[in-house]
């Protein structure tokens, strides 16, 4: 099974499914970014850090019990740092952009980097370019991370595009990869800043198109259960409701699983079930429901 990723629903679901199945993921990199000398791949750090399962999993970034002795001193001595980073975090940050200096591509560096987790499961980056989701808002451009991170997603958003995305191209290996899959899950993850940028890679969602296709909605009723998803489904002219995330996926997609509250939506490819992830039991039950789903299709 192949599973689309952000950084927070999504490797929540993961730590389910791993004990259920085998799988391998392909990540959102659009949201990366240089910080202080080194690259972060907020999405990608926080499935490895998912799977090692030494994420926080109160704020769903970063590691467990961090200090930040690191990220103030920077900051007294004049680094920009707009993001909090702990200190057992940057060790990740430095131990992928050494590799990256060193000639490795991204895909190998993130190999490198969850082996030395102890990550076995196939991690891989949506491209090796850099693109960059950008908010077009009320009061201007930004980057994703300053308009979540450093504005706490506040101004009104009009757009959202992603920067660079036609020099994109789908990594040899997954291309590879992707051929011989049959299984696509689509985790609850935001479907405009997390999933998009990895569909809109080359032709990579007209490649779903013959295979069986499952998605979880990160939309319960009209709200998202956490993050700015609703903001930028509306700007980006969807409902923000499940039938909305059906509508983002609509060309390839055979099942949308949704939570028991939205049971009302219920036909042919909408099923229900609880989706609320708050332990891990909660997540390894919705991967046994999910792994049954695609027995079903
Ligand atoms: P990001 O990269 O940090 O934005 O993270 P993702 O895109 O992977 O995940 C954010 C989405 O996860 C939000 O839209 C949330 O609504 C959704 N989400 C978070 N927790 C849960 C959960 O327990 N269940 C479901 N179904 N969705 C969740």
């Amino acid at each position: 099974m192949l599973v689309l990723s952000g950084g927070t629903g999504t490797p929540k679901l993961l730590q389910g499914l791993k004990e259920v199945c085998s799988f391998w993921v392909v990540v959102n990199t659009a949201e990366d970014v240089w910080v202080s000398g080194n690259k972060i791949c907020p999405d990608i750090d926080s499935v490895i850090y998912a799977l090692a399962e030494i994420i926080d999993d109160d704020k769903w970034w970063g590691v467990r019990n961090d200090t930040f002795t690191t990220h103030e001193r920077l900051k007294e001595l004049g680094f920009d740092e707009g993001m909090r980073i702990g200190d057992m975090d940057r060790a990740t940050h430095i131990l992928r952009s050494e590799a990256l200096r060193s000639g490795k591509s991204l895909c190998e560096a993130t190999q490198i980097v969850a082996r030395a987790y102890g990550v076995e499961t196939r991690i891989y980056p949506m491209c090796e370019e850099e693109v960059s989701t950008v908010v077009v808002t009320d009061e201007g451009e930004m980057h994703f991370q300053e308009f979540w991170v450093s504005r706490r997603g506040e101004p009104e958003v009009l757009d959202v595009r992603f920067e660079n995305i036609e020099r994109a191209k789908i990594p040899e290996i997954v291309r590879g990869e992707l051929e011989r899959e049959e299984e696509v899950l689509i985790g609850p993850s935001n479907p405009i800043t997390s999933i998009m940028p990895i569909l809109s890679v080359e032709d990579f969602s007209e490649r779903l198109k013959d295979k069986k296709v499952i998605a979880v909605s990160p939309i319960v009723g009209n709200r998202p259960f956490s993050g700015p998803a609703g903001k930028l489904m509306r700007a980006k002219g969807f409902e923000v409701s499940p039938k909305g995330v059906f509508d983002v996926y609509s060309s390839f997609l055979d099942m949308l699983v949704v939570d028991t509250f939205d049971s009302r939506f219920e036909s042919e490819n909408i099923v229900s079930t609880n989706t609320m992830m708050r332990s891990k039991e909660d997540a390894v039950r919705l991967a046994e429901f999910i792994v049954k789903l695609f027995d079903r299709l």
